[in-house]
């Protein structure tokens, strides 16, 4: 063989792995930056689940979703969907087809880590007040020292009254912030593992030092008080039966010289959240029903009726069946087991700082495209899911007919760790399930960095799933 015929070869029998920008056009990349601004603007009023599902609700309604309470009956076209307390959501659009013959499900998550209020948070030291914090999922401690943080959630009073937070958003609006020791006096910290650098019982959020005009004990504290009971009607009592999220206030932001990608907190999974959300809004009169679920709790385990692993789900499924006027015993179950999921959820995206935690065979790269894994777990594949040959060349299949640019890694080194996801939770149904999302780096971090490029594919390859699978 020539030369030329030896690369000819080479051209049809490796998988080429490429970065996906090469092969985009002038006008494609022009709809991928179009793209990406839409995200971005969605992202920066969406930084909790609740604000997530209250922004996910609007767009639903605008493009003719319906409370599945307020509907008798559904048929074939018709779009409804399930407020589950604010915080998770599923969404559907009927099918022509029987509902027996399965749906066709991606699901992804809301929540993302952050610190929330301890219940008795408020205290006073040395003149200054601050709030107690519990951190929320995977963090590294110190990263969430020595940045602008907001404030997000809302105060329930015993009257029932909802009291909506959001400060440190606005440009007029005070942040607040962890302080961290200054260098000169950190000899002993620097010398600590990174891991207990900063202690979860030291990310204590500071905010405010000017005392009630009197000289009494707790003043700064009393002061604090006052501001919240004069802007929120609220005494300290009723932080008890509040949910208060601290998250970065820094805006989503588009980076890079040539705008590539996006830096922004809670990529990690809201990037998959707008991914398939707006690919469901194109898909009309679908052959099978599409369902798109928005999930919470994942970052802690999925557990709580707001999780994945709650059975409210299947209420919802079953409330489907139900104004269908089909529903019988088992009939849940069967559908289930007929049904077909894209897992969407971020995968790593290889960082050739930290490359010796991937291995660079089976990493996922960004701009490649977007990122299946086969199975997640940990060292052994332990606790994974692991998505059925057979789904994996339907998917495939799919993605190949589509032109979607689409990659296949892990998520880490064998023996170095591993991840989850809520892919197990619905296989454990029944359903044919593939994790599928977007590749980040600097994951868990308030800031988390992603391609606009991988972001498009992901929202091209959901939309090829739901018509095609
Ligand atoms: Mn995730
Ligand atoms: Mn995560």
């Amino acid at each position: 063989m020539d030369k030329k015929e030896l690369e000819e070869l080479k051209q049809k029998l490796f998988n080429k792995k490429e970065n996906g920008w090469n092969s985009k056009t002038n006008q494609e990349k022009q709809e991928i930056f179009d793209y990406s601004k839409g995200y971005i603007d969605y992202m920066n009023i969406s930084k909790t689940e609740r604000e997530i599902i209250y922004n996910s609700e609007k767009i639903a309604i605008e493009n003719g979703f319906k409370d599945i309470k307020d509907v008798k009956d559904l048929n074939p076209g018709d779009k409804v969907y399930w407020n589950n307390r604010g915080k998770s959501m599923y969404l559907a659009i009927i099918g022509k087809n029987n509902i027996e013959d399965g749906l066709n499900i991606i699901g992804s998550h809301a929540d993302s880590p952050r610190l929330d209020l301890k219940p008795n948070p408020l205290y006073e030291d040395s003149d200054f007040a601050y709030f107690k914090t519990h951190y929320y999922g995977g963090i590294k401690k110190y990263q969430w020292t020595a940045i602008p943080l907001s404030i997000h959630g809302v105060i329930v009073k015993t009257n029932g009254e909802k009291i909506f937070v959001s400060i440190g958003e606005d440009r007029d609006d005070p942040i607040f912030t962890i302080t961290d020791l200054l260098p000169h006096l950190a000899q002993d910290q620097m010398k600590k593992k990174l891991s207990e650098g900063i202690e979860g019982e030291d990310l204590n959020l500071l905010i405010g030092n000017i005392p009630f005009d009197t000289d009494i004990p707790e003043a700064v504290k009393l002061n604090i008080l006052n501001i919240l009971n004069e802007k929120y009607g609220i005494t300290e009592k009723d932080l008890l039966s509040s949910e208060l999220e601290l998250v970065p206030a820094m805006l989503c932001r588009s980076m890079g010289f040539d705008n590539s990608m996006i830096a922004g907190y809670g990529q990690d999974d809201k990037i998959c959240v707008y991914a398939s959300l707006t690919a469901l809004m194109e898909i009309q009169n679908p052959e099978k029903t599409a369902i798109c679920i928005i999930s919470d709790k994942e970052e802690i385990g999925s557990m709580g009726n707001t999780g994945m692993e709650s059975h409210v789900f299947d209420t919802f499924i079953s409330e489907i069946l139900n104004k269908l006027n089909i529903n019988r015993p088992n009939l849940l179950e069967k559908v289930f087991c007929n049904s077909k999921m894209l897992s969407a959820d971020v995968d790593v995206g290889l960082d050739p700082i930290y490359s010796s935690v991937s291995e660079k065979n089976n990493a996922c790269y960004l701009s490649r495209g977007i990122a299946l894994n086969k199975y997640t777990g940990a060292r052994g594949k332990s606790g994974a899911s692991d998505a059925n040959a057979e789904f994996v060349a339907e998917i495939r299949k799919i993605f190949e007919n589509y032109n979607i640019k689409y990659q296949f890694g892990e998520l880490g080194k064998v023996d170095v760790g591993g991840g989850g996801t809520i892919a197990y939770i619905l296989a454990n149904k029944g359903i044919e399930v593939i994790d599928c999302g977007v590749p980040v780096l600097s994951m868990h971090s308030p800031y988390e960095v992603t391609s606009k490029l991988d972001l498009y594919e992901a929202y091209r390859g959901y939309k090829a799933f739901w018509k095609n699978a």
